[in-house]
């Protein structure tokens, strides 16, 4: 069913701008100085699509506000229902979802890695604690604070697992294949639910330290699930293979405990505890498990955002001007303001602390910068370091660096024409679906598209070309510049960002760069 265009209950607040959706959820902006977020789930959809009801549904909400009291778990509050839909209030995950800012098949610094995984490690030994198991561990469900700590969320699969101290098991298959564990999809009668979640975190561990899954499902029938199976037994062959090899081997260890085969075997949460990997000391975490420089994440973040574009030509379209400005005041910055003498006070205070670092290019007409930190990521490795140091001594905040929005964005200075060939030409060659939404303007398109990811999961979203919105800025002078964006609605960040690299590649000869 069309539920999309269902208009949404009548609340007694104020409904702002979509944050995120999920097949029958979407999640809102809400309140006066939106300052909290609401998950609606529409009733029927769920129904038709999952078989919930009303109450599974309210479990959701339940559960999340059970085990709401610790840090690295998104809180919720609040539950309301009318006859179409059930809702959530939940805090805002100010710094968006966390896979937004993990590079495909490259993954984080180790650190980063280290720091992420021990919050995540901290939240499900909360869960497990108050009976609970997530069983929906998955990047998708993995966001961030506004100061870059992990928040997980959606309880949508959670389930009790003990209760006056007796412990259940279930039978119910689900979860998203590539970080599901085996015993779900063996259907061979029940599994415990600890181990599920434990062997979640590993995956996401794996993801993290890679950027990418290391099979689509374990079951016989994957052949990479095979041979990790046959390799751990001997983890010389493991550190041969790729992706394996790209992990150290302290951290691999851990890996390989977490994913072992047999939940009777597999690693418990206080073994992850006591693993030399687990315990080692990191210059990002506090001792009581908080990020005390969210900065310097988001730097460590923003310097591993990077793609190569092979065989770009010497020969730019604007010769040798720059195409970055550090410290860029950006969309998202401006909604984060709630008055708007704090937006023009801010506004005015970023310019006056950029403009002295503006590179000036002489030549007059040539003066050509786009105010955005998503050309950072195709510039040469040397000049990204440089331009971090300035941009990082300039933040005061994580979002000054990486603001929620995905940085899945580039800008091309062509035709709307000669642009939408160069997407068409690649979605084609892709065999990704596309449906063209009409538009009677010339100025912008959108292409809806779904494919199957290199996992064979469902992905899909939205690329939209359009003319950048701030019309003040100094590129207006160049009537052609189009921001091309890639905005994901459903399926695997990581995947999703390995599509958004492959078209940037696609489009190398037109693609403006930090490097012009
Ligand atoms: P479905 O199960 O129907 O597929 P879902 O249960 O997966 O939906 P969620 O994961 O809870 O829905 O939310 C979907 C997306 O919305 C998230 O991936 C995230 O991007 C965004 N989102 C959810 N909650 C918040 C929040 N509190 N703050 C900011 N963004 C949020
Ligand atoms: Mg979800």
């Amino acid at each position: 069913m069309n539920w999309d265009s269902e208009p949404l209950p009548d609340v007694t607040f104020h409904v702002g701008r979509l944050l995120g959706r999920g097949s029958f959820a979407k999640v809102y902006l809400c309140g006066s100085s939106n300052s909290f977020a609401v998950k609606f789930v529409h009733k029927e959809n769920a129904r038709a699509l999952a078989g919930l009801n009303s109450k599974a549904i309210k479990n959701e909400g339940l559960f999340q506000k059970f085990c709401s009291n610790h840090r690295n778990i998104l809180s919720c509050g609040y539950t309301g229902e009318d006859e179409r839909w059930i809702w959530f209030v939940l805090d805002v995950a100010g710094g968006g979802d966390l896979f937004n800012f993990i590079e495909a098949d490259v993954g984080v610094h180790m650190d980063v890695a280290h720091m992420f995984f021990k919050q995540l490690v901290g939240a499900v030994e909360y869960i497990h604690s108050k009976g609970i198991a997530h069983r929906d561990i998955k990047p998708e469900n993995i966001l961030l604070d506004i100061n870059g700590n992990l928040l997980l969320s959606d309880f949508g699969l959670a389930t009790i697992f003990r209760r006056h101290g007796r412990t259940k098991k279930s039978s119910t298959v689900c979860g998203s294949a590539p970080y599901v564990a085996p015993e779900i999809i063996a259907q061979n009668g029940s599994y415990e639910l600890e181990p599920v979640d434990i062997w979640s975190c590993g995956i996401i561990l794996f993801a993290l330290l890679t950027g990418c899954t290391p099979w689509g499902f374990p079951g016989d029938r994957d052949v990479c699930y095979r041979q990790y199976i046959t390799r751990a037994k001997h983890p010389e062959f493991l550190q041969k293979a790729y992706p394996w090899k790209n992990i150290d081997k302290e951290p691999l260890s851990l890996i390989v405990r977490m994913l072992e085969e047999d939940p009777r075997k597999r690693i418990k949460i206080s073994g992850i505890r006591a693993h030399p990997w687990f315990m080692r000391k990191n210059p990002l975490l506090d001792v009581d498990g908080s990020c005390p420089s969210p900065i310097k994440v988001a730097e460590k973040l923003l310097g591993t955002l990077h793609i190569d574009l092979p065989g770009r030509k010497t020969q730019r379209p604007f010769g040798r001007n720059n195409l970055f400005r550090p410290l860029a005041v950006d969309k998202s910055n401006i909604m984060s303001c709630s008055q708007p003498t704090e937006l023009k006070a801010r506004q005015s205070s970023m310019h006056a602390q950029s403009q002295p670092n503006f590179e000036s290019d002489n030549s007059g007409e040539g003066a050509f910068r786009i105010d955005d930190l998503a050309v950072l990521q195709f510039s040469q490795k040397a000049k990204v370091t440089n331009e971090l140091v300035t941009i990082t001594q300039k933040a005061r905040k994580f979002d000054d660096l990486l603001p929620r929005d995905t940085l899945n964005r580039f800008f091309v200075h062509v035709s709307m024409e000669m642009l939408k060939s160069y997407l068409q030409g690649f979605l084609l060659q892709k065999g990704i679906r596309q449906i063209m939404e009409n538009s009677e303007e010339q100025e912008h398109f959108v292409f809806d598209i779904s494919l199957k990811d290199r996992r064979k999961c469902p992905l899909s979203g939205k690329v939209t070309c359009s003319r950048p919105q701030d019309r003040s800025d100094a590129f207006w002078k160049y009537d052609e510049l189009i921001i091309v964006k890639f905005d994901r609605i459903k399926g695997d960040p990581l995947e999703w960002r390995h599509v958004f690299k492959e078209a940037a590649r696609a489009c190398v000869d037109i693609i403006c760069t930090g490097d012009d």
